[in-house]
């Protein structure tokens, strides 16, 4: 994994993007292509999914530490803020540029969770 630019940096303020008991949310997080300014979509849905694991299946485990490493995920395992941190790998659909985004996935109550973007890499 090589990385190209940094195009959202991580913040320890709690300021989800995607929270269960709100009402009327957005599904997905949508942010330009940094190669062809079309949208890509961080689906919230499938990082709660992942959240056992921390990552999607497409990154495997030396992209996965040096994801943690780039983050300073250390020994607490937690997200910037305070949650569970979740990686996963996403292609532009139209250009095929690849992304690696971070997330932070809370468990708040039984089976609520909140979603926070945190970080997204463009890489080769
Ligand atoms: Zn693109």
């Amino acid at each position: 994994m090589e990385i190209i630019d940094e195009i959202k940096e991580p913040t320890s303020t709690n300021d989800p993007d995607f929270t269960m008991s709100r009402e009327q949310n957005p599904t997905s997080y949508k942010f330009d292509c940094g190669t062809c300014n079309n949208q890509v979509e961080i689906d919230f849905q499938r990082q709660i999914s992942n959240s056992w694991t921390g990552k999607s299946e497409g990154i495997d485990e030396g992209d996965f530490k040096s994801l943690k490493r780039f983050y300073n995920i250390g020994s607490t395992q937690k997200s910037h803020e305070g949650g569970q941190p979740v990686f996963d790998k996403i292609d532009c659909s139209t250009c095929g540029t690849k992304y690696m985004t971070y997330c932070g996935v809370r468990e708040f109550s039984n089976s609520a969770y909140y979603v926070q973007v945190q970080g997204i890499l463009r890489i080769k």
